[in-house]
């Protein structure tokens, strides 16, 4: 059994941190980082991208009555059916597929067509009622580049792309239907700033967003993982055990654990100095991680020289081999320390299997773990202790019955 690079047990590997080294200036992390980040996105940006459109709907058709009250007919009825009938239509469009978290692959595309179709279809209504001689005030389309990088939650270069798209079409068609000359510099400088400032103000959100990100990872990875070896800790540790035991109750499926103790270990600090002692233990750690394969095991520091291993509902007639292997590996671990020689580390380990409707407390579990690596100990280290059929009254009140 080996673990994947990818897994977060396989020590010191940590996507966050590689990805705040790397930088990413270019607002890209890599492939699965980068999903993970844009599901996060999605999920903060949720409710406020909602908001944002239900509002671009309602501003909409206000503007239709507008335009239908106060514009001569033969313009307003342009202006009013793009509106009404390009503009409203792909911002419920994308309402709509914002609604289905199914349809969540499909939302950064159809608030990028909303953000074309708005962009082109209100550049349009400017450049028709200027070239209809019923002129439209031009300023709502330097809303729209602020709008879009900063209040629809679209990745940066989708932003960008919409907004280019507008701004191409407004200095195509502007020039050719604005008369005087003046007004027609001003509306092209205004609108070619607007898009700067929409763009760098995005490109800062976007940029601190995933410092947030990562920064956010790299302190729950901090939280939950052990400074020296890199693998999880005891707290992250137990909150594991306790989802799988629901897991498993819910499954009717068991637990394996196994309690592995470094055996003489003052000795070996003693002997080869604390740093060689630290080394040895992010040794262990790492064959340890290596035997938690499957996606619900976990190996854990539990301790000192101490680790913990949590195999989710193993085959019991393997659950002893599986134990002897790790046993076996990390007495192969021929340290190499300090001045020459090599520093022979053993472990002794105690292993239980337990399911849940036999017990409804894992503390059970860990005990009958406990008891048989006391065990282990006490019959001269270095091996395996199996309790097979933990006998529960025993575990629970030690005083009264004679197991461990
Ligand atoms: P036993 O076989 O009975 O387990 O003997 P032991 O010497 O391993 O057990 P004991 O509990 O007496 O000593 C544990 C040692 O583990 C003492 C301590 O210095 C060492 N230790 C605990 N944490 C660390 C650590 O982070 N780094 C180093 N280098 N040593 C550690
Ligand atoms: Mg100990
Ligand atoms: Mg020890």
């Amino acid at each position: 059994m080996s673990s994947s690079p990818t897994r977060p047990d396989a020590a010191h590997h940590s996507p966050y941190r590689e990805a705040m080294e790397r930088g990413y200036t270019r607002l890209r992390f890599e492939p699965e980082l980068e999903a993970a980040f844009q599901l996060e996105q999605h999920r903060l940006n949720h409710t406020w991208l909602r908001l944002v459109f239900w509002i671009g709907v309602g501003t909409y058709l206000v503007f239709v009555a507008i335009d239908l009250a106060t514009v001569p007919l033969h313009a307003s009825r342009w202006t009013a059916a793009i509106r009404l009938f390009l503009i409203v239509p792909a911002l419920a469009a994308a309402l709509l597929v914002s609604r289905r978290p199914a349809w969540q692959a499909w939302l950064t595309p159809a608030v990028f067509m909303a953000a074309v179709v708005t962009g082109l279809g209100t550049v349009g209504i400017v450049a028709l009622s200027l070239a209809l001689d019923a002129p439209l005030p031009y300023e709502g389309t330097l809303l729209l580049p602020v709008v879009i990088h900063l209040l629809t939650g679209l990745p940066w270069r989708w932003a960008l792309g919409a907004n280019l798209l507008a701004l191409a079409m407004f200095l195509v068609l502007v020039p050719m239907v604005q008369p005087d000359p003046l007004t027609l510099t001003y509306q092209l400088s205004f609108m070619v700033l607007a898009n700067v400032i929409g763009a760098c103000g995005g490109y800062a959100l976007e940029h601190r967003a995933r410092t947030t990100f990562l920064t956010a990872g790299m302190l729950s990875e901090l939280a939950e993982r052990d400074g020296l070896t890199g693998i999880h800790n005891r707290r992250s540790f137990n909150e594991h055990l306790h989802r799988v035991w629901q897991q498993a109750a819910r499954e009717r499926g068991g637990i394996g654990l196994a309690l592995l103790d470094v055996d003489h270990f003052k000795q070996f600090n003693d002997r080869h100095g604390h740093g060689e002692g630290d080394a040895a233990l992010m040794a262990v750690a790492k064959a340890i991680a290596g035997h938690a394969a499957r996606p619900l095991d976990m190996a854990a520091r539990y301790g000192g020289e101490e680790f913990a291993l949590v195999w989710y509902d193993p085959q019991p007639g393997h659950l002893r081999g599986m134990a002897e292997r790790l046993r076996q590996e990390i007495s192969a671990l021929d340290l190499p320390v300090e001045g020459g020689g090599a520093g022979h580390v053993t472990a002794s380990i105690g292993v239980a299997l337990l399911c849940p409707h036999q017990s409804p407390r894992h503390a059970d579990l860990l005990r009958a773990a406990d008891i048989a690596l006391y065990r282990a100990k006490h019959d001269g280290r270095d091996r395996v202790v199996m309790l097979e059929h933990p006998d529960l009254d025993a575990l629970r009140f030690p005083e009264t019955a004679s197991n461990g």
